[in-house]
């Protein structure tokens, strides 16, 4: 397929290095990989020769995890969101307008500076919607604000109000809960934290009566959502169960009612048919949209995959372009 559109493709930038503390990454992936990694996180022309080679034609890229969300300090969080959100919108939009779209990053140390930088992102510079790296550290390294809090009203209503996708893309684990890793700490990131981390938060927004407020607001999930076309049926039969219980949230309808009407899955990172198969059979085709997760995979690997996938053509279709024309018609 020659005109795939991919979503979960990552950036950094000079400033965003700095901050970044990629030493327990690299110990943990291997320094060769997060050199590789490192290096094509800031080019442009390699990733566009890759782009023609495996089909994709537009790229939709973000700030790599865990970005913004990583900053302790509001007023600094917020400021490096705006020069990211500027910088990504010259040096990919502006230069490569037919190939490269972008989620803005957001300040969401804030709820209310979070919406601003998204009204700003979309209206001002063309984003087509934002990419959040799970929950933001207020204060110190420790602490996790996640994005069921009340405090984030103002952002969602302004997602809302824009009409514009969330992807909520992974991060690690907060360190209070990384025990159940100790000993094998190459499980803590994407090989198998990512997605309980990830599920998790997505489970949190469900339950927090999110969707009944802003019943239009759209969630994209990579990896094939996280795990939950496979263990949200449990999760609902079970809660069913617990109905007198407490912690139970305060959302009126079923979280797979809410999967089915709130969220998308992308293939990033999650090449394998049967749980892509998996993923259609409880999201529906017109919900999974293609990605690749480069550069932590290769475009190579993602396309050819997909493009041997045993999709009919009319769901590859769907699913490696127009899917995602259609979510974001008007803006991309
Ligand atoms: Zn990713």
């Amino acid at each position: 397929m020659e005109d795939k559109w991919a979503l979960e493709e990552h950036l950094s930038t000079a400033e965003n290095n700095k901050l970044w503390d990629s030493a327990g990454e690299a110990a943990r992936n291997g320094e060769g990989y997060m050199d590789y990694v490192e290096t094509h996180l800031l080019d442009v022309q390699d990733r566009l020769q890759i782009m023609d080679a495996t089909g994709i034609e537009r790229a939709i890229v973000s700030l790599t995890a865990p970005g913004i969300q990583s900053i302790t300090e509001t007023t600094l969080a917020v400021q490096v969101a705006r020069e990211t959100n500027d910088l990504v919108r010259r040096k990919y939009v502006d230069q490569h307008p037919d190939r490269f779209s972008f989620f803005a990053c957001l300040p969401t140390q804030d709820g209310q500076q979070a919406a601003a930088e998204l009204r700003r992102a979309v209206r001002d510079l063309g984003a087509v919607g934002a990419l959040i790296n799970g929950y933001t550290n207020v204060g110190d390294a420790s602490s996790g604000r996640y994005l069921d809090d009340d405090s984030y009203e103002p952002l969602w209503a302004a997602v809302a109000d824009l009409g514009v996708p969330v992807y909520l893309h992974p991060r690690e684990p907060l360190p209070a809960q990384q025990a159940i890793y100790a000993g094998y700490e190459s499980l803590t990131g994407s090989a198998w934290g990512f997605a309980h981390e990830t599920a998790t938060h997505a489970i949190r927004l469900m339950l927090s009566g999110l969707f009944d407020r802003h019943p239009g607001v759209q969630i994209i999930l990579g990896h094939l959502a996280e795990g939950l076309p496979f263990l949200l049926p449990r999760l609902e039969h079970r809660l069913a169960k617990q109905k007198d219980g407490a912690g139970l949230g305060v959302a009126r309808r079923k979280v797979s009612e809410y999967f089915s009407d709130n969220f998308y899955a992308t293939t990033s990172g999650h090449f394998h048919t049967r749980t892509l198969f998996n993923t259609l059979a409880e999201l529906g085709v017109d919900r999974v949209l293609f990605s690749a997760d480069y550069p932590y995979e290769t475009m190579e690997e993602a396309a050819s995959w997909f493009d041997n996938s045993l999709l009919c053509a009319n769901d590859a279709r769907k699913i490696g372009r127009d899917n995602a024309r259609r979510l974001f018609s008007g803006i991309a």
